[in-house]
């Protein structure tokens, strides 16, 4: 069990905390401020314990000088400001005078947002590649470090493996409830246990398949993935997402698990990808050379309804049809409606999916969504998370 940050006394103790302020900002306008609201109650309890609150975040890549102009986190302070009710000092530096001098001015309960942690990138990829002088310098700044940045806990970056190599550490509450939800269910999932996947290339979620075909009871497959698989089985599948170098897997796994790996049995086609396409729905047998697989059909909606109906557990990753277009959605859409309708409890992999599942209004009506795509899918691979696995464990 990690430490977190209820096992420390944070008064006046410069408390580091790495949160995910990695939000999408157009012109200077933050589109969606979820991410900045998640790290809230982590925040909220080190001001209310009077320590002084030192915030690092990175946000976008940062490759070139010209990057930093849309990938400050400036607009994230006044944001921050907004939702705590309380100046947020933000400092547009990663390193200097300025940025020290800020900090020792700090009082027990004020809020300190440095300057995005990738601008650090420019130089040698400092940030990425956890540059040991570059983590050091950061733990320099505090007396306790806290990750409670999920999405990037995957990762081992200055800002999050580094900084926990020099000082006391511990989780925050956003990743402790990631925890929480996913390590039962992958040690002890209540039956049956259905996993759905998928997006767009099997190679991504070969990891996951390897791990969880043993565990989970059904393993449902939809989406651009699903096509690499019907072509293993013989099936012509035209012009659809082929993953030529997954197709021995596919085979192998598909011979190993038959009953348990449940594929599509009818599919939405289009010509192109684009709204103005013309759409034909089919069996799996009657795909056209010149169409394109893009949603499952209504036979497999009903397929996979008939799973879902009896589960107790779902874990679910990747969206099942090209979503971002509406003659392509239906798939996915219907999946949240029997996913909310179901007994089970709906566990959601975060990133194209979490995205999925706002877009059409579903993100109330599951246990969990999870804040980070990447590092749902390592855990779900059965890997330990370097920017939780350095954290100190409870004695
Ligand atoms: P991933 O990041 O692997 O989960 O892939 C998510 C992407 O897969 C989404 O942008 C979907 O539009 C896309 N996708 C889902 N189904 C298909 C499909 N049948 N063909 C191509 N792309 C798809």
């Amino acid at each position: 069990m990690k430490k977190t940050i209820r096992n420390y006394r944070l008064k006046n103790k410069k408390v580091i905390i790495r949160v995910d302020f990695n939000v999408p900002i157009k012109d200077g306008i933050i589109q969606d401020d979820n991410r900045i609201k998640a790290s809230l109650e982590t925040i909220k309890y080190a001001i209310n314990k009077g320590a002084k609150v030192i915030l690092i975040s990175h946000l976008g890549r940062v490759k070139t000088e010209e990057d930093k102009t849309d990938k400050s986190l400036k607009p994230v302070s006044e944001a921050l400001s907004k939702l705590l009710n309380q100046k947020v000092i933000f400092i547009p530096f990663t390193r200097g005078k300025e940025l020290e001098n800020a900090i020792n001015k700090m009082n027990n309960g004020d809020v300190l947002l440095m300057e995005n942690t990738r601008f650090e990138d420019i130089d040698n990829k400092k940030e990425s590649s956890n540059n040991p002088e570059l983590g050091a310098y950061w733990a320099s700044l505090g007396d306790i470090f806290i990750n409670d940045a999920f999405a990037t806990s995957h990762r081992s970056h200055a800002s999050n493996v580094g900084i926990a190599t020099h000082l006391k550490s511990g989780i925050g509450f956003l990743i402790e409830k990631e925890l929480e939800v996913f390590n039962p269910i992958l040690k002890r999932p209540k039956r049956p246990f259905i996993v759905i996947l998928g997006g767009a290339k099997v190679s991504d979620k070969i990891g996951v398949i390897k791990n969880l075909v043993k565990k989970a009871d059904y393993i449902l497959i939809g989406g651009g993935m699903a096509y690499t698989f019907l072509k293993s089985e013989g099936y012509n599948i035209g012009n659809s997402l082929m993953d030529y170098d997954s197709i021995d897997f596919c085979t192998k796994i598909l011979k190993k698990y038959e009953n348990k790996i449940i594929l599509p049995v009818d599919t939405v086609n289009g010509l192109e990808i684009n709204e103005n396409t013309s759409t034909n729905t089919c069996l799996i047998t009657d795909i056209k050379e010149d169409e394109i697989g893009l949603d499952i059909g209504p036979k497999t909606i009903e397929l996979f309804k008939k799973y879902i109906k009896d589960s107790k557990t779902v874990i679910w990753n990747g969206p099942v049809g090209y979503f971002e277009i509406d003659k392509f959605a239906n798939g996915t859409k219907q999946l949240c409606e029997i996913l909310k309708q179901s007994n089970a409890e709906v566990i959601i992999g975060g990133g194209d999916t979490g995205s999925a599942v706002n877009k059409f209004e579903y993100s109330d009506c599951y246990k969990h969504i999870s804040t980070g795509g990447g590092a749902s899918l390592e855990l779900l691979e059965g890997r330990i998370l370097p920017g939780i696995s350095v954290i100190n464990d409870k004695q």
